[in-house]
């Protein structure tokens, strides 16, 4: 990882002696991922993860976690979905918390679209999913292993020219000033939908 860049993701949306809401750390947040990950596939054009690559959201390690702030604005998300999509979710929602009782993961994550293979909160979806793919953390990759042979193929030298989301710093980042949760802990807050 090229240090330097990493720090710059990981960097604080603080202003001097002011606080910073959590709306504006999100934005902040948001952008660097995105610029790193924009300019790893600009100078990668083959980069496996495209729109249509769902793997890594049907086998979730663990559920996603995120602050009050992502999760104020996926459940902004969540409420907008059409009737039938939301219906779809809340039926991933309760096989999720059935699965929570037997073993461990890999599980599917309930926004996903299985039949697109498009998440259904694209727009709305948390910095852990923002950044996977591209990040690292001090124990290591966060990829799968589409990209782990990708980043294999490029050689030592390849490997070691590529810049990626420093995750473990942003996740640090949200948790010394936000409630972290997972997404079923977040879920309870949600009103069920009108019946119809
Ligand atoms: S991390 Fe893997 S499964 Fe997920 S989008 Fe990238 S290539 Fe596809
Ligand atoms: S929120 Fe969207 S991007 Fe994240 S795991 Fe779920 S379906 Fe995938």
């Amino acid at each position: 990882m090229d240090g330097e860049h990493a720090a710059s993701v990981a960097g604080c949306a603080s202003e001097p002696g002011g606080r910073v809401s959590g709306t504006l750390r999100l934005a902040v947040l948001d952008a660097r991922i995105a610029a790193t990950v924009g300019q790893i596939k600009r100078s990668d054009p083959g980069w496996p993860c495209c729109a249509g690559c769902d793997d890594c959201c049907r086998s979730l390690a663990e559920l996603p976690r995120m602050g009050a702030s992502e999760w104020a604005r996926l459940r902004g998300a969540i409420e907008a979905l059409d009737a039938e999509a939301r219906r779809r979710v809340e039926a991933g929602v309760a096989a999720l918390r059935e699965s929570r009782r037997g073993e461990a993961g890999p599980r599917t994550c309930p926004l996903l679209d299985g039949d697109a293979g498009l998440c259904r909160v694209y727009a709305a979806r948390p910095l852990a999913c923002r950044s996977y793919g591209f990040a690292a953390t001090r124990s290591g990759d966060l990829w799968c292993g589409k990209v782990e042979a990708h980043v294999e193929a490029r050689g030592p030298e390849g490997r070691r020219a590529l810049m990626q989301v420093n995750h473990q710093a942003v996740e640090a980042q949200v948790e010394a000033s936000e409630e972290v949760r997972d997404l079923l802990a977040w879920w309870a807050e949600l009103p069920a939908p009108a019946a119809g």
